[in-house]
């Protein structure tokens, strides 16, 4: 085809084609004259973050300890509702029930408070300075610091982490190496915790709740006629003065009726009991299913942040027809024992059931990859 011919056969034919072609060249010719990275949209959402993540850095740390602090005095508020109202209306009803509760309860909250402390005073580690570090994988542009495998910036601490998972601002800690595992056992127990005093209130919250069991006074029929007494013949004789008692020098009759409390109580509990369940049902569903997302991550061998990375690694390798393979996943059994520290003669009653302090395997720095097992020098150190 020759050159003319092929401008012919591109050239528009009608009036409104010609327009087409003139509006949609315009609208080229503008737009390469106008373009900017700048006006990128991924760039313009990049910008508008800004504000969010500069928050974030600066003032996380300084919200943090407000944040630890609500923490404490919530947790301190629910076990005190306990004492006060579950603890008499289970004694009540039942007292070896109430034992064995008493004995649930004080265990679920001494591994709540071991492992809270635990997770926001243990701090998570940092790669050592001012040292040679061999196992370095990359240079931290912040701190102009070799970086470890495992090991990121986290820039509310503003240092690198090892094993970095994330900054939590209810511990005012960073979540990494050391106290990863007070981390979710925190969680996994303050979520039982919650579940144990939904189960075991429920009675009680859904009759205060819903049926006004509040043990106040209610006028269900207004009492109607005139108060009588009975005189020594077994006549009723209307009583007309209300100290009639005083004047014939008598004392009143005693009995064991019930004594409605007073309605400020039953609003006081009312009060108490909505906050409980509230609060209680609100940290079920987030913790619950922040423990569900965490527990996932252990059993794939991987941190918050790793997931992000294998993630689109897998992405990019499916693209060349690749798999990708997590190099810190070993299996759900290993990848659970090696993050709960269960080597070494450690067993799940004692060291995962009672409060333990022990230390996880390795030192941060060097980490194990599946590639390596089966190799001579790694087995020594495998656990
Ligand atoms: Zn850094
Ligand atoms: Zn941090």
């Amino acid at each position: 085809m020759s050159r003319i011919q092929w401008r012919l056969r591109e050239f528009p034919k009608t009036i409104s084609q010609t327009v087409r072609f003139r509006w949609q060249y315009g609208k080229q010719c503008f737009r390469s004259l106008t373009y900017n990275h700048h006006m990128n949209q991924s760039y313009a959402s990049d910008v508008c973050m800004e504000p969010i993540f500069w928050f974030v850095d600066n003032f996380t740390h300084l919200l943090g300890p407000f944040f630890v602090l609500a923490v404490v005095c919530l947790t301190t508020a629910v076990v005190t509702v306990c004492y006060w109202i579950g603890l008499p209306y289970w004694w009540n009803r039942n007292p070896y029930m109430t034992v064995f509760l008493l004995l649930v309860g004080h265990w679920l909250l001494l591994n709540v408070t071991f492992n809270f402390y635990k997770a926001a005073s243990v701090s998570p580690g940092y790669p050592p300075e001012k040292e040679l570090i061999v196992e370095a994988v990359s240079i931290c542009k912040k701190c102009i610091a070799p970086k470890p495998p495992r090991t990121h910036h986290c820039s509310v601490c503003n240092r690198c982490i090892l094993k970095m998972d994330h900054h939590c601002p209810w511990l005012n800690n960073c979540v990494g190496y050391h106290n990863h595992r007070y981390f979710f056992l925190y969680m996994l127990y303050t979520t039982i915790g919650t579940l144990f005093i939904i189960v075991f209130g429920f009675e009680l919250g859904y009759g205060v709740l819903f049926l006004d069991e509040t043990g106040g006074w209610k006028e269900v029929e207004p009492l109607q006629g005139h108060p009588v007494r009975f005189n020594l013949s077994g006549h009723i004789i209307p009583v007309t003065e209300m100290n009639d008692y005083e004047n014939d020098g008598m004392a009143p009759a005693e009995h064991d009726l019930p004594v409605p409390r007073d309605n400020e109580h039953a609003a006081t509990v009312h009060g108490t009991i909505l906050f409980m369940a509230l609060i209680n049902v609100a940290t079920l569903f987030a913790l619950g299913s922040l423990t569900a997302w965490h527990s996932t991550l252990i059993t794939r061998g991987e941190t918050s942040i790793e997931a992000h990375i294998n993630k689109s690694e897998t992405k990019r390798l499916a693209a060349k027809n690749e798999t990708y393979r997590n190099p810190y996943d070993f299996g759900p059994r290993q990848n659970w024992r090696l993050f709960l520290g269960l080597h070494r003669k450690r067993s799940f009653w004692r060291h995962v059931l009672l409060p333990s302090s022990h230390k996880p395997d390795g030192n941060g720095l060097t980490w194990v990859t599946i590639g390596a097992i089966g190799a001579a020098d790694a087995t020594d150190e495998w656990p």
